[in-house]
């Protein structure tokens, strides 16, 4: 597909300020700095301060928030393999040290373990459970596999990896191990020929992917503060709702090979099962289910528990409307000492940012709306310190937020990817076309034609990452970040390989992707703050609503009820009258000059979004308010939408339930509807 951009792009004198401002080279230094040197949260103060200090460099106003959270750190764990003959096969559980990789070998380097995991033994036969979602447990059952009381072994990829846990736990498990395998890297693997890192792009097989175990879809933030945030002297709630009980670890594939291959010929093969992603790649292995195999797992994860303070840096430049604020936001804690593409990409590009604002602002200029820069402590743990930050600042946040802009992973390969929500759909694209896109070393086209060659839809907000509480206040929110496919070199997630060094070498060679995701970010972040007509448009949320009623329908289809839509269809008709006056009399505003009223039409577009959230949340889920877009009950990253419907259908086969919340979705698409009537 080509498309008639324009290039280079044209661009007025402050977006060339900003894009000139823009060094490759710069970026890879705060790369560097940022991937030497512990990052676990809770432990990173001193980055913390070093991250406010080059904010306030560039003329922010800088501080440290600081909250009180619960925590878990790793002591020690352990993993037995016994054959049924009582020979043994210990895992190393550690990814092996390399020479070329200096973050690898570093002093304290962090063990290989789960986030907020559970603290336990379990000795006990495994059973091989695929992805770990409700339907693979149901489908073991469906098999006659007994689950109860034994250890489950889970794939990674598909699902949040602590709903796995989570399924397991419900199902009587008293343990659960999870495995990175092969078969997610596409066409860069050592089964294809292709060398392994660090030599190569390939997999190297001793990875192990870290990671949060939280029920992320339940409530995110402390486990210990539902809805509230977290000082000192909080009350503090039961956390069992919301993080396991059952221990567990994160393994590579060459530690979960005879493991699995233990199971060969045992149960259902894998090929029968039947299952998305059941079947992966580990070489020998054929993912059977593996009752009667008689091979057993010991396994042991010790933490410790900790209250502890964790710092967000937060920047900020006053706008002279200071009833308007975009936020943009990046985590910087990470599993290891690394975290080159997670999450210090997206920390590099916004120091980068912060430099542009600045020299932009040498010239004398001053944003219209206020911006707000924040680096967020212990996103890795369930969006921590962008949870208790919004659970603070909620009443300021709900009058005056314009747009949540967040970057995270801002590079792990070279596909640029978006996902928004609607009203930012327009700006969101409108703004890829003034950006030159470096790809495979083509240097003459814009982000634009290169996100239509390799994507070209914008993705639905579910979960994951630091939009979240933001989203589900509803807050106008985009997520951003460039990726790897299946011909690019393998992105090592939460792993130590995630280094400067695989970055680099492999991930980004010269810094240029970050260079352009830099510049789009910060040119996004130039138009929501200064331009007179803010760039949101309620009226692109129609057609999506329309899609998703269309998927909507096909759930019904596909389920043995029925519902009346007619409220959800009428509400949407009404949303879309009041867009399209909202829309005229933004046009009048526009050509009589008239400066109130385009405030007034200014903050409608900021505030109708707040429509779509319920203070009560969805069923089960209080914290989740948003009824037109959440992250799916047993997916977690993957979003659904009219979720309080869909749920209702497709986890409750509650039709009941579905009508009722039939009825209040249609209640909150008009609540969102009248703000936007003129
Ligand atoms: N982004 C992190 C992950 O995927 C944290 C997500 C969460 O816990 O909500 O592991
Ligand atoms: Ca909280
Ligand atoms: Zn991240
Ligand atoms: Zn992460």
């Amino acid at each position: 597909q080509s498309s008639n951009v324009t290039f280079p792009p044209v661009l007025d004198t402050n977006e060339q300020v900003l894009v000139n401002s823009f060094d490759n080279a710069s970026i890879s230094t705060w790369s560097y700095y940022y991937t030497h040197g512990a990052h676990v949260a809770g432990t990173n103060r001193t980055m913390a301060q070093w991250t406010a200090d080059r904010w306030a460099e560039y003329g922010f106003t800088s501080r440290l928030d600081e909250y009180y959270v619960y925590l878990n750190y790793p002591v020690s764990h352990s993993l037995l393999l016994t054959y049924p003959n009582g020979s043994m096969f210990t895992p190393s559980l550690q990814e092996e040290v390399l020479a070329v990789d200096e973050t690898t070998s570093y002093p304290n380097r962090i063990p290989t373990f789960h986030g907020y995991s559970f603290t336990g033994n379990a000795s006990a036969e495994y059973v091989y459970v695929g992805r770990g979602q409700q339907v693979d447990f149901n489908r073991l059952k469906a098999l006659g596999v007994e689950l109860e009381g034994k250890i489950a072994v889970a794939k990674y990829g598909g699902p949040f990896r602590g709903l796995k846990v989570k399924n397991a736990q419900e199902n009587g498990m008293v343990g659960c191990v999870i495995f990175t395998d092969p078969s997610d890297d596409g066409n860069m693997t050592e089964a294809k020929g292709v060398t392994a890192y660090p030599n190569g792009p390939a997999r190297n097989p001793t990875t192990v992917q870290r990671g949060s175990v939280q029920f992320l879809s339940i409530y995110p933030g402390d486990p210990t503060t539902p809805g509230y945030t977290s000082k000192q002297d909080s009350p503090r709630a039961d956390k069992g709702n919301s993080v396991p009980h059952i221990p567990s670890l994160p393994i590579s594939w060459i530690d979960a090979q005879p493991i699995l291959e233990a199971l060969n010929g045992y149960g259902t093969a894998g090929a029968e099962v039947n299952r998305t992603g059941w079947v992966g790649a580990i070489p020998g292995v054929n993912y059977s289910t593996g009752q009667g195999a008689g091979a057993s797992l010991s396994m042991s994860n010790i933490m410790e528990d900790k209250y502890t303070p964790i710092w967000d840096a937060i920047g900020i430049i006053n706008g002279t409307n200071q009833d308007e604020v975009i936020v943009i936001g990046n985590h910087r804690d990470a599993w290891i000492v690394g975290g080159a593409a997670d999450p210090n990409s997206g920390s590099a590009v916004l120091i980068e940012l912060a430099k542009a604002f600045g020299k932009l602002m040498e010239t004398g200029w001053k944003p219209t709306r206020t911006i707000v820069l924040c680096s967020w402590d212990a996103e890795e743990y369930g969006l921590v310190g962008s949870t208790e930050w919004v659970e603070e600042y909620i009443p300021w946040l709900k009058t005056a937020a314009v747009s949540y802009l967040n970057i995270d992973v801002a590079v792990s390969g070279p596909l640029p990817g978006i996902a928004a929500t609607p009203d930012l759909h327009k700006i969101s694209t409108d703004v890829m076309k003034k950006v030159i896109y470096p790809f495979h070393g083509n240097t003459s086209r814009t982000m634009y034609d290169v996100w239509m060659e390799v994507d070209g839809e914008i993705g639905v907000l579910g979960s994951g990452s630091d939009y979240t509480s933001f989203l589900h206040r509803g807050i106008a929110s985009i997520d951003m970040g460039a990726g790897n496919g299946p011909n690019d070199p393998v992105y090592h997630y939460h792993s130590n390989y995630d280094s400067y060094h695989w970055m680099s070498t492999f991930g980004d060679p010269g810094f240029l992707t970050h260079k352009a995701m830099g510049q789009y970010l910060t040119l996004l972040a130039y138009h929501l703050a200064s331009d007179s007509v803010l760039p949101l448009e309620p009226a692109d949320y129609v057609p999506e609503l329309k899609t998703y009623l269309s998927d909507l329908n096909e759930t019904i289809t596909s389920s043995n009820g029925t519902l009346d839509l007619s409220t959800l269809n009428s509400a949407i008709a009404t949303f879309t009258d009041s867009a399209q006056q909202f829309n005229a009399l933004r046009e009048f505003a526009i050509s009589t000059n008239d400066t109130e009223l385009l405030t007034v039409v200014n903050h409608k577009a900021r505030d109708f979004s707040r429509g779509f959230t319920s203070q009560g949340g969805l069923p089960g889920r209080e914290f989740f308010q948003n009824l037109i877009f959440a992250p799916g009950l047993d997916t977690g990253y993957a979003p659904v939408t009219y979720p309080g419907i869909t749920e209702s259908i497709t986890f409750r086969d509650d039709f009941g339930a579905a009508q009722d919340w039939v009825g209040k979705t249609a209640d909150a698409i008009l609540v969102a509807a009248s703000m936007l009537k003129t």
